[in-house]
């Protein structure tokens, strides 16, 4: 503790709800913003004993309404790219995923046109293999730098790890992603329409209102945005939390909801489902919970 109170990178009392697209979340005891791989290592070497938490772009976690005890770790400032070849390259966890969708297409490259218009950081979109239409971002990657709770890198290769609909067996490594490296592919005439074409997708999404996405992953076979609607949770309400009259699948903040009314929420919808079709949806949204104690 007395480490971290006496490192000026670190910030204390940061509120974390301005960083989190739903526009809620709690009070973290540290926080930092390191700008380089090294940066990171130090901070986990200097938590020893601390929960380390990691943040991306906000665009898929709550932090509950209370003090998070331990480190929040932003990877905003880590967001270097760095091209090996025409095809490849080496891309800091913190990059943001519109911006590598906007970059290759400016090369002429393909592979991501399924990412159109999805928000967040690569290192979240990695540890939830974040994608639509049956794809995800796991499918392009090399390998993937890593740091875990003693401050160790590591390198695993795309056989190391296992991934499918929304999840990425590193998400269970206690480890932080640092860097990605990503294989593209040279485009096709055909890549531009089916880029538009998920891109025309969030047109049915409440994007004018604070969310975090969908709440709930698909149970295989179903839709949970359909089962949601047919189940009447449209207009459900919390508090400020709202399920979007438009996309039964997103709980929006109408502008005063805490973390509390979102997660009373999101389980109402759980248990009306259950309740009402013996399907029980997994949630797609993270509760934020520490990558490690560091060690
Ligand atoms: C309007 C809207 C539309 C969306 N549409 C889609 C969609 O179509 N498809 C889809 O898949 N998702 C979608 N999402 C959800 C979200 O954008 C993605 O899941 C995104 O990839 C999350 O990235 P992030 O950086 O914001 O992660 P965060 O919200 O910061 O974190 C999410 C999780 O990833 C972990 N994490 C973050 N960075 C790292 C790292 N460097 N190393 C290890 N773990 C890390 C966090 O600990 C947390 O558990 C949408 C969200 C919004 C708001």
């Amino acid at each position: 503790m007395d480490t971290l109170n006496k490192l000026n990178i670190i910030e204390k009392g940061r509120n974390l709800a301005s960083l989190c697209t739903l526009g809620v979340g709690g009070i973290a005891e540290f926080f930092a913003e390191p700008d380089s791989l090294e940066g990171v290592q130090e901070l986990i070497k200097l938590a020893k004993g601390y929960p380390v938490y990691v943040l991306g772009g906000g665009s898929n976690v709550i932090y509950p309404d209370d003090l998070i005890h331990g480190l929040v770790i932003s990877t905003r400032n880590i967001n270097k790219i760095t091209w090996h070849d025409d095809l490849s390259a080496d891309i800091e966890s913190g990059y943001k995923l519109p911006g590598l969708v906007k970059n290759i297409r400016e090369k002429n490259l393909a592979g991501l046109e399924f990412a159109a218009g999805i928000p967040g950081s690569l290192g979240g979109a990695v540890s939830g293999n974040a994608g639509a239409g049956g794809h995800g971002v796991c499918e392009l990657i090399e390998s993937v730098l890593a740091i875990d709770s003693s401050g160790n890198f590591r390198k695993y290769n795309n056989k190391d790890f296992s991934f499918e609909y929304r999840k990425c067996s590193l998400s269970c490594e206690n480890i932080i992603i640092l860097s990605v490296k990503m294989k593209f592919r040279a485009s096709r005439p055909e890549d531009e329409e089916i880029y538009q074409k998920f891109l025309s997708l969030r047109k049915n999404q409440p994007l004018n209102f604070k969310s975090a996405g969908c709440t709930f992953k698909n149970p295989e076979g179903y839709s949970a945005g359909k089962l949601l609607d047919d189940c009447g949770c449209k207009n459900l309400r919390v508090g400020g939390a709202v399920v979007s009259d438009r996309h039964a699948n997103f709980i929006l903040n109408t502008g005063n909801a805490s973390s509390f009314d979102i997660m009373d929420l999101i389980k109402i919808c759980r248990d009306k489902v259950y309740g009402i079709t013996g399907i029980m949806l997994e949630q797609e949204i993270k509760n934020a919970e520490p990558c490690f104690i560091a060690s």
